[in-house]
């Protein structure tokens, strides 16, 4: 096959686990796999594609041997004792092709929450800072351990769902132009499909900054809505305790859904299959029903 084809970015989706994977194979097989698709016998060039889980650590003998004492990037052949190891491919390059970079590893990111820059060859370097703003992991699908054992992500994603609520709360007022205008500040992503990040939003959650910035983000939104009269019309009332504020599925701390009917109450009221609305829609129904008849 060509070696001059335009590279692609392969992202692989095992539906077995459910994970990220380059290769269910042996790295022997899949040394082979790439020499035999894309190159020389003995030599291809790396593909762009992302590990999303950590590499295993092979003998440095036996990668060096299976890649026929070739460097990984161009194909130069290298002395063993001059060779440099990446951390994305785990395969050796030679000097020209490994100038001492360094890069933040998905793998090690979403494994071990891991924001450390280790050495990797100039075309992972490459590859990772053009990706690096680009909603790529899903953590629903990789990094899932990530939600219970980091604390900052899963603040971040009860903050995620309250905006996200009282964004479509926004979207249906015509007053609301300069609040939604804010939301703009977030990469767009994040209000669209909850569970996508980048590299870049995962290191933001780190520092903090998207925390600081999605709570700022919040406040305004409620300031809106709670001096708003035409978001006020389309809140609701507690049906259980009839008191007068104004409640809103958004406020997920201190309100919740009726799963059957989606009307909004207290937490601290509602009660499973008691919900008045549904018995009053079920009376409603009896009712016709009778007058069919
Ligand atoms: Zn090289
Ligand atoms: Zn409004
Ligand atoms: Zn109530
Ligand atoms: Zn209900």
């Amino acid at each position: 096959m060509s070696q001059t084809s335009p590279p692609n970015i392969l992202l692989l989706y095992s539906s077995r686990t459910g994970g990220v994977v380059v290769s269910r194979g042996s790295l022997a097989e899949e040394i082979r796999l790439r020499t035999r698709m894309r190159g020389s016998l003995s030599w291809a060039p790396p593909r762009f594609q992302i590990i999303f889980t950590a590499q295993p650590t092979h003998r440095r003998s036996e990668v060096v041997a299976l890649q026929h004492f070739l460097c990984a990037g161009c194909g130069t052949a290298v002395e063993p004792s001059e060779y440099r190891t990446g951390n994305i491919f785990k395969l050796y390059f030679c000097d020209c092709c490994h100038g001492g970079s360094e890069a933040v590893i998905p793998g090690r990111l979403l494994s071990c929450w891991d924001f450390g820059r280790y050495p990797v060859s100039d075309f992972s370097k490459q590859l990772l800072e053009s990706v690096w703003k680009q909603p790529l992991f899903d953590l629903t699908c990789v990094g899932k351990t990530l939600y219970s054992r980091v604390k900052e992500l899963e603040k971040f994603r009860e903050l995620q769902d309250q905006l996200i609520g009282i964004k479509k709360l926004l979207t249906a007022c015509r007053l609301s132009g300069r609040v939604m205008a804010e939301f703009e500040q977030l990469p767009a992503h994040l209000m669209e499909q909850p569970h996508l990040f980048s590299m870049e939003d995962l290191l933001r959650v780190k520092k903090g900054q998207l925390m600081a910035q999605a709570r700022a983000l919040l406040h305004s939104a409620i300031n809106h809505v709670e001096n708003c009269e035409l978001c006020l019309a389309r809140g609701f009332i507690c049906e259980f305790c009839r008191e007068r504020d104004i409640i809103f599925p958004f406020q997920s701390d201190t309100c919740k859904r009726c799963p059957v009917c989606r009307a909004c109450f207290h937490k601290r009221c509602f009660v499973e299959k008691k919900c008045p609305k549904c018995a009053r829609i079920q009376s409603r129904k009896k009712c016709q029903e009778g007058f069919v008849k």
